[in-house]
C-alpha cells in the first residue's frame, strides 16, 4: 500500500481501538516508509480534533522526533547495529507512564540491524508490553529479522516508486514472452540470455539504489552487509518479473478457455495474448503456468538462475 492508505490503516486501527502491539513497515526507510512512519506519530501525537493536523505542537514534535513520549532508536554511527544496551534504555523510556496521557511509541529504525542479543531483549519487551505502546519497526530488510519478531507484528509493506518495476523492464518482458514458447532450443536460450541481460540491468539498479539510500558513513559498513541488502533488493525486482511471467501466462490460458479481454491483466497485448492461445492446447496454456511456478520455487531457493531461465523457456509452449 501507499503512504496514504497505510496512515487510513492506522487511523482506523486507533479509531476502533484494533491496534497490533507492533508492526512491520517494510519500504525504502529514506522514502515512503519513513514518510508513513512519520505520518503514523503525528496521528498518535496530534492534539487536533482531526488528526494528524500536522501544525499543532504533538504534530511539529512528532516529526521533530522531540515528542515526550516516543522513543527512537537507530543504528550506532560507528558500528551501524542496534545493541542490547539501546534496548534496555528504550525498555526503560516505554516503562514509564506517558506524558501527554495518551500513546507511547518506539521507532526502530533500520529494524534489521538488531544484533541477536538485542533482538531477543526487544523480543522479550514484545512479549509483555507495556499498555497502550505502540512499536514501530521500519526496515527495507524484513528477511533480516527473527521470525519470532515478525510473528508478533503486523506487517505492512509501503510501496514507492522505488519499489515498482520501470515501465521500460515490464515492456522488455512482455516483449520477451510474446516470442517465449514452440519456437525451438535456440531461440529459447537467445530468450534466456535476453531476460538474463535484462536481469544483470536491474541488478545494477538495485545496487543505485541501496547505496543511494545509505548515507556516506555507511562506505565503511562491511561489504557482506551491503551486499546482502542489495541482493535483497534485486530478488525482490526479479520476483515482480517472474510474476510478470506467470500473468503473461494466467492470460493466455484464460484465452484458451474464452474469456474475454476485458479480465486480461495485460490487456493492451490482446492480440499476441489471443495468438498465443490459438496455437495451444489448453493443457500447454496449465502447463505453462505451472513452469513459471516451479521456475519462481528454484529462484527461491537460490538455484543458478541461468539454470532456471533455461528451463522455463526450454519448456514454455
Ligand atoms: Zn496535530
Amino acid at each position: 500500500m501507499n503512504v496514504d492508505e497505510t496512515v487510513a490503516l492506522f487511523r482506523h486501527g486507533l479509531e476502533s481501538g484494533r491496534m497490533a502491539q507492533g508492526y512491520v513497515i517494510s519500504g525504502a526507510i529514506q522514502g515512503p516508509a519513513r514518510d508513513a512512519v512519520g505520518r503514523i506519530l503525528q496521528l498518535l501525537f496530534c492534539m487536533d480534533s482531526q488528526p494528524p493536523c500536522g501544525q499543532c505542537a504533538g504534530c511539529r514534535q512528532a516529526s521533530e522526533r522531540a515528542h515526550p513520549d516516543l522513543t527512537w532508536v537507530e543504528p550506532e554511527k560507528k558500528s551501524r547495529i542496534i545493541s542490547v544496551a539501546q534496548m534496555r534504555v528504550m525498555q526503560q523510556r516505554m516503562q514509564q507512564t506517558s506524558f501527554s496521557g495518551g500513546w507511547k511509541a518506539c521507532v526502530i529504525y533500520a529494524a534489521d540491524r538488531l544484533n541477536a542479543q538485542a533482538a531477543n531483549a526487544f523480543l522479550k519487551l514484545l512479549e509483555e508490553p507495556p499498555e497502550k505502546t505502540l512499536f514501530l519497526l521500519l526496515t527495507d530488510s524484513p528477511q533480516f529479522l527473527l521470525p519470532t519478531i515478525v510473528s508478533r507484528c503486523q506487517r505492512v509493506n509501503v510501496a514507492g516508486a522505488a519499489d515498482a518495476l520501470r515501465p521500460e523492464w515490464r515492456d522488455r518482458t512482455l516483449a520477451i514472452m510474446k516470442e517465449a514458447g514452440g519456437a525451438g532450443p535456440v531461440t529459447a536460450m537467445a530468450l534466456a540470455e535476453r531476460t538474463a541481460r535484462l536481469l544483470a540491468e536491474i541488478k545494477a539498479q538495485a545496487a543505485e539504489e541501496v547505496k543511494a539510500e545509505t548515507d556516506s558513513e555507511t562506505v565503511e559498513e562491511e561489504t557482506n552487509t551491503l551486499n546482502a541488502r542489495i541482493d535483497a533488493r534485486y530478488k525482490e525486482k526479479r520476483k515482480q518479473i517472474v510474476l510478470l511471467m506467470l500473468s503473461w501466462y494466467r492470460d493466455v490460458l484464460m484465452a484458451t478457455v474464452g474469456m474475454e479481454d476485458e479480465i486480461l491483466e495485460h490487456a493492451d497485448c490482446q492480440a499476441d495474448i489471443r495468438a498465443k492461445a490459438a496455437r495451444i492446447p489448453v493443457t500447454s496454456a496449465r502447463n505453462n503456468i505451472g513452469i513459471a511456478e516451479h521456475m519462481n520455487r528454484l529462484l527461491e531457493r537460490n538455484v543458478s538462475e541461468s539454470m532456471a531461465l533455461n528451463m522455463a523457456f526450454g519448456a514454455w509452449r
